[in-house]
């Protein structure tokens, strides 16, 4: 789950990261009003979307007056940003942070993440910060340093002075690094973060070490013993599809292609994708019905499938072993009548009850193209769907 960076700062800022004084403000005059409670003379208006790279597509700016401040808070709020990370439809905004602005000598960048090759939490800093750190790492990997945590121990401060002097912290702010990263780390494990972003992390002109940007990622599946976390998720900012999904507790994450996919179990779906893609075509979700879908369950899946205008076809590869090929059957039929099936459908059962599952789509009247195996079935939903 992700939460805005409003929300981010605050969450750090109890585990003693230093950030700037900000408020968030859903009104034009509720940013002039948090602009003047800050009484400082330069604020800083930030639109708050669940995505990076909003300075570049003009989503912070710097008000030296509280007339400026309401001209940028009417222009931003409401307005589509996109970014590269928005996608081509971009993110409506609907908050803003109104924050004091920063004497900034310098900006840095550092990120803590779940590493997989190691199987451990990843400390990394990088002197080229305020840029995507994806570039640095594309055209200067050098320019990044990592540091793997040991959780038995945490992180220690000699790694953490470690990457302060390889990213060229003044040798007076060291300390102070030292204290962030700390706190950070801290931070991500006491939330079962799976990223925390700093980007930039800056040193200002009076001396102190902060975080400018806070981008964090909470591990939905440790949610449940973050209730405080799981009070600032913002449906707005979600996918509609992945929330109606999550209701009916089915694994659905929309992506960009348009084959749709229902799938029972996460490898199988994972292999499903693969031989789609193998064979020329794109998925448009993933989803896991899960082992033991109801009749209910699979009737929804199928329904946020069809409601994606992307969908050209759909391809159901079922492996029933829990899960039975004719409470499949019974779910597609269902929600094909309640909607009405207007693309082509590729359906491969096998497994328990499969003669059932397929005696039950043959009469459905429902126009079903069946498949001996997942590559057949693969090749047929591409060549329909083109
Ligand atoms: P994004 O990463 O989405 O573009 P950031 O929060 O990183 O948004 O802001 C972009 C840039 O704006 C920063 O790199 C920094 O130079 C500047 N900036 C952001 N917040 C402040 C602030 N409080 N004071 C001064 N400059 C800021
Ligand atoms: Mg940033």
């Amino acid at each position: 789950m992700n939460i805005h960076e409003y929300q981010g700062k605050e969450v750090l800022k109890q585990y003693g990261v230093a950030v700037p004084e900000g408020k968030v403000a859903f009104t034009v005059d509720e940013a002039v009003d948090a602009a003047k409670s800050l009484g400082t003379s330069v604020v800083v208006v930030k639109a708050q979307i669940h995505a990076g790279g909003r300075g570049k597509a003009g989503g912070v700016k710097v008000a030296k007056s509280l007339d400026e401040v309401r001209a940028y808070a009417s222009d931003i709020l409401g307005k589509t940003l996109i970014t590269h990370q928005t996608g081509p439809e971009g993110k409506e905004v609907k908050r803003l942070l109104i924050e004091q602005g920063c004497d900034i000598k310098k900006e840095y960048y550092v990120g803590v993440v779940v590493d997989r090759a190691t199987g451990r939490v990843v400390m990394m800093a990088s002197e080229e910060g305020g840029t995507e750190i994806e570039e640095v790492a594309a055209a200067t990997p050098e320019k990044i340093f990592k540091e793997v945590i040991d959780p038995a121990v945490g992180l220690l401060p000699f790694q953490a002075q470690r990457l302060a002097y390889a990213i060229n912290i003044p040798k007076d702010l060291v300390r102070k690094a030292v204290q962030f990263m700390t706190a950070l780390y801290t931070a991500f494990v006491d939330k079962d973060c799976s990223i925390a972003e700093i980007n930039p992390l800056v040193v200002t002109g009076d001396g102190n070490v902060m975080a400018l940007d806070a981008k964090l990622n909470f591990d939905s599946n440790a949610l449940f013993r973050h209730k405080d976390i799981q009070a600032l998720r913002d449906l707005d900012e979600e996918d509609a599809k992945e929330i109606q999904a999550s209701k009916y507790d089915l694994s659905y994450i929309a992506l960009d292609g348009n084959i749709g996919c229902m799938v029972n179990g996460a490898g199988l779906a994972m292999a499903t994708m693969d031989i789609i893609k193998y064979y020329g075509g794109d998925p448009a979700n993933f989803l896991d019905v899960g082992g033991g879908a109801t009749k209910e369950k699979v009737t929804e899946a199928f329904k946020i499938i069809l409601s994606d205008e992307n969908v050209k076809g759909i391809f159901v590869n079922i492996f029933g072993g829990i899960m039975r090929c004719d409470v499949i059957a019974d779910g597609v039929i269902a929600a094909a009548r309640e909607i009405g099936l207007d693309r082509p459908l590729v359906v491969r059962l096998e497994g328990t009850n499969v003669d059932l599952g397929k005696q039950m789509l043959n009469e459905s009247g429902l126009n079903i193209v069946a498949a001996d195996s997942m590559a057949d079935g693969a090749q047929k939903i591409v060549a329909l769907v083109k």
